[in-house]
């Protein structure tokens, strides 16, 4: 008899197994970063890593990114290594400083990956007005990214980050150099593109309030070495969409307090 199997749908995006992490400092210490992290991402799934400085949550992400190798583990990516994951363009990266270039125009900065990337200039141009766009920025196209707010350019680091259309955005505190008033309103843009483009993200933060408002699920980690010491699902909580009026909610505060009390303490 014919042996078929049933196609399985995988949905799991990144799978992180058993991952550790041990710096060689500059006197001959060794920095053990991370410890034994476990963890899957779903397609589409909006996930926070969040915990305190000093835990991990950079080098998690890099490791991802394939900026970084575990020294122990494995990570697996859309079935692929990361490696591969990252020469197949998959990945999009903001950082908490978008590092834009001064004498480029705001297009002409969201287009930078694309010229390196060989496009045709009109295939460049209609994507990157696309993407300007898409973080509200039309208006700026022409302007150069000192004439920009904080937040404006941070904006055009998104734009840029999706301009090759990656499957998975990865964000490391992309908003903890912005004032309260302007992360109100990326926390608004980021969750509209996040439903618009459907992209997979990971978002670094050490701010609960922000991990709790947007995303599905939260990896806490404690630090010294860092770990996972709890998976905590959001939207059984707080459902979608989430709208600022929950910011102050009873669920969503409770909510903060449950995600503060996963803590470990050192
Ligand atoms: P987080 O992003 O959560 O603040 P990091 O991932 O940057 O944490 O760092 C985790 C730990 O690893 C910290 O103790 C940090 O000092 C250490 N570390 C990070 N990068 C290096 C490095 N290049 N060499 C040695 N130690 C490092
Ligand atoms: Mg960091």
């Amino acid at each position: 008899m014919e042996n078929i199997k049933e196609p399985v749908k995988n949905d799991i995006e990144i799978s992180i197994e058993n991952v550790s992490m041990t710096y060689q400092a500059d006197n001959g210490t060794d920095v053990k970063a991370l410890t034994d992290i476990n963890l899957q991402v779903k397609k589409g799934e909006f996930v926070a890593l969040l915990g305190p400085s000093g835990c991990g949550k950079s080098t998690l992400l890099n490791i991802i990114a394939d900026l970084l190798h575990p020294t122990e583990g494995n990570v697996i990516v859309g079935g692929t290594t990361p490696k591969d994951a990252r020469l197949k363009q998959r990945y999009g990266i903001v950082f908490q400083r978008p590092v834009l270039f001064d004498w480029r125009t705001v297009q002409k900065n969201v287009e930078l990956p694309l010229e390196i990337m060989k496009w045709k200039k009109e295939d460049r141009r209609e994507r990157s007005t696309k993407m300007l766009g898409l973080v509200n920025l039309s208006d700026f196209a022409n302007h150069y990214p000192q004439q920009l707010s904080g937040g404006m350019q941070q904006r055009v680091g998104i734009a840029r980050a999706l301009a090759i259309n990656p499957e998975i955005l990865l964000m490391d505190e992309p908003f903890s150099a912005l004032d309260e008033f302007t992360k109100e309103k990326l926390h608004e843009d980021i969750l509209r593109i996040w439903r618009k483009t459907h992209k997979t993200v990971v978002f670094v933060t050490h701010n609960i309030q922000e991990a709790v408002y947007l995303s599905d699920k939260i990896v806490v980690l404690s630090p010294h070495p860092g770990r996972v010491s709890a998976i905590i699902d959001v939207n059984e909580t707080l459902p979608r969409p989430r709208v600022p009026e929950m910011k102050t909610d009873v669920a969503f505060n409770q909510l903060v307090l449950k995600v503060r009390n996963s803590f470990e303490e050192v």
